[in-house]
């Protein structure tokens, strides 16, 4: 949740900074284009005031051409001169009102050009005069001198007029272009700093966007493997669910753990009924470890996750010195405590990486605890399903199931199999004489009794009431009564007491089937094996009969006679 509302804030951030970015440069470029327009229109007024100092000099100039020509003309009567006076004075009066045009925009400039209007009008006529009277008369230098007189005054005004004007626009000029210069340095810095913050938050929305884009690739990565955590456990718990034994768990708690710790060894042990030891049902990686006690690990002890991760931190007992953290979880279901996870990281695992593994141990640990308490639990049902309670001998249902298998067994292997038939002798009165209570004693006790008398590969049944059924594999009519009657003696011996009262003794009968001479289904041989209990009944009690044992009768009654 903190990592997407830190993910919003970010892309905000990136949005703000971009937006601005864009924004910044959008306002740039119209200041820049507004900019340029004014220096565009700068530059026409600069020129144009270039344009009038240029006319005001061809004015000046025409002006003084136009007075040399007429004294050239005066003096020598040269008719080219004459001409070249009147061009010049066309010219300068041409000069004149194109200066007049171009100084529309100034008033100050036009004012100025009016007043000197007169002086020109009256310096062109003089021009004019001064030509007539040579035409007229000849060189007269009287009033040649004072045309010329009249005109050197007029021009000093008009030069001193035109010179006015003429430093009026070089100060529009200077103005002008500092105006020039003012806007095209106002236009630079203004590129350039837009320019500059410009570069600096698209870098900063870049460096954001990059990072936002590296934490979403490592959180996509993350969420992988957290999916494939999540999978992996539910396989693992699905397998779990499946096996009939511990055998089977065995192998599949140590592929997944070494599947979900790859590079960490680690085992998980689980506390013995007694609860005094600790011993392994599946490691992996290398770990190594003999059987511990529980008070041996501190995470049993405090019934939570212990983790020494430096040579600071208290480390398990039953934890080899090895490199690196080591970490020990207590497994526990439905408040039982079942044993620990125990794991060695490796190496040089540390802060916010060693909560990541501790938080997935958590995860595996519980799902471990309670796929071995549901399997013990399973194994409890099962056992309570086969086996009767009170002698905790298999029972009749899985005693003909067993039965079944070996017979198939034995025609398979075409060995021979014995069903010994037992009953308990005159019980009724037994438990007329010393209770209920003391006969469930006295079938308890036999209970035991026929599981120790009897090999590991015998079958040793409460077929219900006080009868038991032994099934004996590999053994024919002869060993199946040798065994009944060791236990028949056996039974004889037992010393039977109820709380302090001593019981009476009591006996068995026993009755043998053999397969195949007998029969060669269940029934077939459950019922041979009654009959011959009935006879041993018949014939006295606490006796074994079957075929055998009515062949040996037979031989000994011919042998007698
Ligand atoms: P027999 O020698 O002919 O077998 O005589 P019996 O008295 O043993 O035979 P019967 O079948 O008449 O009696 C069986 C008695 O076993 C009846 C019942 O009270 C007793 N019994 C059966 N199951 C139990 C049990 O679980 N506990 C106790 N205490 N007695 C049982
Ligand atoms: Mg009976
Ligand atoms: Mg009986």
């Amino acid at each position: 949740m903190s990592y997407l509302n830190h993910s919003y804030k970010r892309v905000r951030i990136i949005d703000l900074t971009f937006s601005s970015a864009l924004l910044l440069l959008a306002a740039m470029l119209v200041l820049a284009y507004h900019i340029r327009i004014e220096v565009a229109l700068s530059n026409k007024l600069t020129e144009h005031s270039y344009e009038v100092i240029m006319s005001v000099d061809q004015l000046n100039n025409s002006l003084l051409q136009a007075e040399s020509s007429r004294r050239g003309y005066v003096l020598t009567g040269n008719p080219q001169e004459k001409a070249r006076c009147l061009s010049f004075s066309q010219r300068t009066e041409d000069n004149f009102q194109d200066l007049k045009k171009l100084t529309l925009d100034n008033g100050s400039q036009q004012g100025r050009l009016n007043r000197l209007q007169e002086y020109m009008n009256r310096k062109l006529t003089i021009f004019r005069l001064s030509l007539n009277d040579y035409d007229r008369k000849g060189f007269n230098p009287d009033s040649q001198a004072q045309f010329t007189e009249e005109g050197s005054t007029l021009m000093g005004y008009l030069r001193n007029g035109i010179q006015d004007i003429k430093i009026h626009e070089k100060g529009l000029l200077a103005v002008r272009r500092a105006e020039e210069q003012t806007s095209l340095m106002v236009l630079t810095m203004v590129i350039l700093s837009g320019m500059f913050i410009s570069f600096i938050l698209l870098s900063l929305s870049y460096y954001i966007a990059r990072r936002e884009t590296r934490n979403h690739v490592l959180a996509a990565d993350e969420l992988e493997s957290a999916n494939r955590d999540i999978s992996d456990l539910s396989s693992m718990t699905q397998l779990l669910q499946t096996c009939s034994d511990f055998e089977e768990a065995r192998s599949i708690l140590a592929s997944y753990g070494h599947k979900f710790f790859s590079g960490d060894s680690g085992g998980i042990y689980l506390i013995n009924p007694s609860r005094t030891l600790m011993s392994d049902v599946a490691v992996w990686g290398n770990a190594e470890q003999a059987p511990f006690t529980p008070d041996q690990c501190w995470a049993l002890r405090l019934g939570q996750p212990h983790i020494s991760a430096t040579e600071a931190d208290v480390r398990c007992q039953h934890v080899p010195e090895t490199e690196g953290a080591h970490l020990c979880i207590p497994l526990s279901a439905h408040h039982e405590t079942l044993g620990t996870l125990d794991l060695n990281l490796a190496p040089g695992i540390t802060g916010a990486e060693l909560e990541k593994r501790k938080a997935k141990a958590a995860a595996f640990a519980e799902q471990v605890a309670l796929a071995i308490r549901s399997l013990q639990l399973r194994e409890q049902l099962r056992e309570l399903s086969i086996r009767d309670p009170l002698t905790g001998l298999l029972n009749r249902r899985h005693m003909e199931e067993s039965l079944l298998r070996e017979i198939s067994r034995a025609t398979r292997t075409k060995q021979p199999l014995s069903v010994l038939m037992m009953d308990v002798d005159l019980f009724k009165h037994f438990n007329d004489t010393y209770g209920h209570e003391a006969g469930d004693h006295v079938l308890k006790e036999f209970g035991h009794l026929l599981q120790n008398q009897v090999r590991e590969s015998d079958i040793a049944c409460r077929f219900g009431g006080e009868e038991f059924t032994l099934i004996l594999p590999e053994a024919d009519c002869d060993t199946a009564s040798e065994i009944g009657n060791r236990i028949r003696s056996a039974v004889m011996d037992l010393q039977l007491v109820v709380g302090r009262q001593p019981l009476g003794r009591v006996t068995i009968s026993g009755g043998i089937a053999v397969f195949p001479e007998d029969g060669d289904t269940i029934q077939q041989l459950l019922a041979r094996s009654d009959e011959a209990l009935y006879v041993a009944k018949k014939n006295g009690r606490n006796r074994i009969e079957g075929s055998c044992a009515a062949a040996a009768v037979a031989a000994k009654g011919k042998a007698d006679k």
